[in-house]
């Protein structure tokens, strides 16, 4: 164990890049670094040829088409690129849009921004564990509803929702449906015909791929789907994201989901062992302990947790060698207490004194002794001031 550095436990803010994907990225730098769209010369055929391999590495992951799949600088890319890209098209003429009060920020402020131009929003409640109704949403939908964006894995409190269903109703009246699935690409098996998804948002750097790349699914066989671009230029992604392709990422970002495919169950039993290991030692060190979220329905590496009375603040000072967090990395920064958390009903209190741990691949068990022991030692300090 290196203890020269701290334990990194918040693996869904992002992860580190695997060692392999690292390998495959090298000789892009300053072997093979040539610009995709050139056409002239090998440095671009092979730039060209390496981006498409990447594209079909990523699309069997989620069982799409090549041609359905455009790569974007990351999950907020993506879900701004879906979301504001099928508002903005005229070819959609309604107005209404279902979302969840527990969603990532990049979802809630592209519907903020969507309302301010005269979308209507419904932002439906979860309840105490962090679940949805699917009978609200069907109770939801009006005339004038032709979108529902939901994330799939929630990135503070774990819950996995039911994809397949709520698609199915989508498909049923004739609603797009987006799912942001930066936290579950990757992790969890997703067939996006099968779970009837339209537009589909991940991430590279969520599954051990570089930061700054992310893809988005775009379903063919549904006519319905017009996107207007938000970037425009040099046309390279059949002009619905135009850029020059960061080649060196999707190449990494390709190899990431190849090892996610491979080794998904070999990983998610090894990171839910060591969930439930730190869960149950710190239930027998804090007995007042609450787990927020869905025990059952749940990101295998996801613990959120509250311990009444200690502020997460004061915790994570005194726990300088591990890394944990709050909650979301984009909002860790601003003073602001989690909206997820609020969602399930949780007091401004009780909200400021949880914290999330994200436990991914690279995590041992020695690790995790180490940082049960820790907070045994920092709850017992900071219970005593
Ligand atoms: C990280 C994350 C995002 C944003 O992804 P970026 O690639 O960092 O822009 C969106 N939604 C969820 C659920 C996330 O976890």
């Amino acid at each position: 164990m290196d203890l020269t550095r701290p334990i990194y436990l918040d693996n869904f803010s992002t992860t580190p890049v695997d060692p392999k994907v690292v390998q495959e990225m090298l000789p892009y730098f300053n072997e093979k670094f040539g610009n995709e769209g050139s056409r002239t010369h090998l440095y671009g055929w092979e730039a060209r040829e390496s981006v498409e391999f990447a594209r079909e590495r990523i699309a069997k992951l989620i069982k799409c088409n090549m041609n359905e799949l455009y790569f974007t600088s990351g999950a907020t890319e993506s879900i701004n690129l879906a979301l504001k890209g099928l508002a903005y098209s005229k070819k959609h003429t309604k107005k209404h849009i279902i979302t969840f009060n527990s969603e990532h920020k990049a979802t809630i402020d592209v519907c903020e921004k969507l309302n301010k131009d005269g979308y209507i929003v419904s932002y439906l409640p979860v309840d105490e564990y962090g679940n949805i109704d699917l009978d609200l949403i069907k109770d939801s939908i009006t005339e004038d509803t032709f979108l529902l964006t939901i994330l799939h894995g929630n990135n503070e409190i774990g819950n996995i929702y039911p994809i397949k269903k709520i698609g199915d109703i989508c498909k049923q009246n004739n609603i797009i449906f987006h799912v942001d699935g930066a936290q579950t690409v990757g992790k969890i098996n997703i067939d996006v015909n099968d779970m009837n998804i339209d537009l589909l948002s991940f991430s590279s750097h969520k599954i051990y791929g570089p930061k700054g790349t992310g893809g988005l699914y775009i379903k063919k066989a549904n006519s319905q789907i017009h996107l207007e671009s938000i970037i425009h230029g040099g046309g390279q992604e059949n002009n619905i994201r135009p850029g020059t392709l960061a080649v060196q990422n999707i190449v990494g970002f390709g190899k990431a989901c190849e090892i996610c495919q491979e080794n998904l169950e070999n990983d998610n039993r090894g990171i839910l062992g060591l969930r439930n290991h730190l869960m149950n030692e710190l239930k027998k060190i804090i007995p007042n302990i609450k787990i927020n979220g869905d025990l059952k329905n749940r990101l295998a590496g996801n613990l959120n947790v509250t311990i009444p009375n200690i502020k997460n603040s004061s915790l994570m000072m005194s726990l300088r060698d591990i890394a944990i967090s709050n909650g979301s990395a984009c909002t860790s920064s601003l003073p602001e207490t989690s909206h997820v958390l609020k969602a399930i009903g949780l007091s401004k209190d009780l909200a400021n004194s949880s914290i999330r741990f994200g436990i991914g691949r690279f995590n041992t068990i020695d690790e995790i002794n180490y940082t049960i022991e820790k907070i045994n030692e920092t709850v017992n300090k900071l219970r005593i001031l």
